[in-house]
């Protein structure tokens, strides 16, 4: 240890004391606001129901795992080796060996597609980027911050990859490294595309340079937990993974684990002198507090837990696309997916139950925090919407 002295105790508190009666009303009214509207949360995938409170006291310390986690830094108030085993973990569930894996926590999904994309770019600069039309809307916008060529293939009905097209786009750029930007479980339709079927591509067109990132922010946590998955981790030919730690697991902030191979990032890495570590990772200073949470919650599930959570969650999936059947309104989800797709009903419904729509479309996503009892209401709803009956 480092020997200095310590303040023993209400460091970090001092000069901050109670707040005003004033901003004591406004912390007690945006409480209770946030109380209300969690209690109807059904749309979007992040899980609600967790409790960090064990973790309340580590907030009094200025956590920063700044840099490669990989190496010690001069900054010594951090979490790195938490963020290591996390990060173990991870790679474990993604059939990623130890002894070749890197990662990171990162700030959610969109910063570990944009660490894939980038890596993809350092190891292949004239590479194309090839991704589906259901991609999510991070991946346009990394391109375009990345400034990477690439093309849009178009998606199947239930939102996995036109495999026919991608045989076509890429055959006509044989001569340029093919970077193809994976979905496991797109936003809006929970699809997987099949890796076996795109490296099957990359084998038929005899393309020897390419990358394989798979954005795996929802169903990355699924499929670990599953019968029968979809090929989805390294062992299926992914050289790098993003996934959210806010969704399945649930966050009060967001956050989520990139991997790769070490390999890789060896030759992209840097080192900063006055920091003491690498400059590997996409931010410099990063949350020392979010791998916390994580370890919190795969200390307290376990893989047994994480296991039971995600059959709950697909049995609610199930259940949801049964009554809504039931009720007339054609439902359906992916397999192995969580996301209950069905026609958008009327916008008060959209906003009773925060429901993410997109076109005629719109989608349930059976996180650990909605019931059924939720999931019989909002059938009920949609049943009675005049949106549901028109088709
Ligand atoms: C949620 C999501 C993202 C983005 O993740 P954030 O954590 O919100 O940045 C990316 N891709 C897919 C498929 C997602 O579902």
């Amino acid at each position: 240890m480092s020997g200095q002295p310590r303040a023993s105790g209400g460091h970090a508190s001092q000069g901050m004391g109670e707040p005003r009666p004033a901003t004591r009303a406004r912390l007690d009214a945006l409480h209770d606001a946030l109380e209300e509207v969690t209690q109807r949360q059904a749309g979007y995938p992040a899980n609600l129901a967790y409790d960090y409170s064990a973790l309340t006291p580590f907030l009094r310390y200025s956590l920063n795992n700044i840099g490669d986690p990989f190496h010690e830094s001069n900054y010594q108030v951090n979490t790195r080796a938490i963020e290591r085993e996390v990060v173990a973990t991870f790679a474990d569930l993604m059939h990623l060996p130890a002894a070749e894996a890197w990662g990171y926590v990162t700030s959610g999904g969109t910063e570990g597609n944009m660490y894939g994309l980038y890596l993809a770019r350092k190891l292949h600069p004239d590479g194309i980027v090839y991704f589906s039309q259901d991609t999510h809307y991070s991946v346009l916008k990394n391109l375009s911050v990345l400034n990477m060529r690439n093309i849009m293939i178009k998606s199947q009905e239930n939102g996995e990859l036109d495999y026919d097209d991608l045989y076509e786009t890429v055959r006509i750029h044989r001569d340029t490294p093919v970077i193809v930007m994976a979905n496991i479980g797109t936003t809006m339709k929970g699809a997987i595309d099949d890796l076996t079927r795109v490296r099957g591509i990359l084998e038929d067109l005899a393309i020897t340079n390419h990358y394989i990132h798979a954005d795996a922010a929802l169903s990355g946590l699924i499929l670990p937990f599953v019968e029968d998955p979809q090929p989805y981790g390294f062992d299926a030919g992914i050289d790098s993974v993003s996934l959210s730690g806010h969704k399945v697991i649930g966050a009060p902030l967001p956050c989520g684990v990139v991997l790769t191979k070490n390999d890789y990032v060896n030759r992209v890495a840097r080192s900063v002198e006055y920091l003491g570590t690498l400059d590997t990772t996409v931010p410099g200073s990063r949350s020392g507090f979010t791998p916390l949470i994580l370890w919190y919650a795969l200390e307290h599930y376990g893989l047994d837990g994480l296991r039971t959570l995600v059959g709950g969650m697909l049995d609610t999936a199930a259940y949801a696309v049964e009554r809504f059947k039931e009720k007339g309104v054609p439902a359906w989800r992916n397999r192995n997916s969580v996301t209950v797709v069905f026609p958008r009903p009327a916008e008060a419904i959209v906003q009773a139950w925060q429901l993410a729509p997109l076109g005629d479309i719109a989608h349930v996503i059976t996180m650990p925090h909605v019931t059924r009892a939720m999931v019989d209401d909002i059938v009920d709803a949609c049943a009675g919407s005049s949106g549901a009956t028109e088709t």
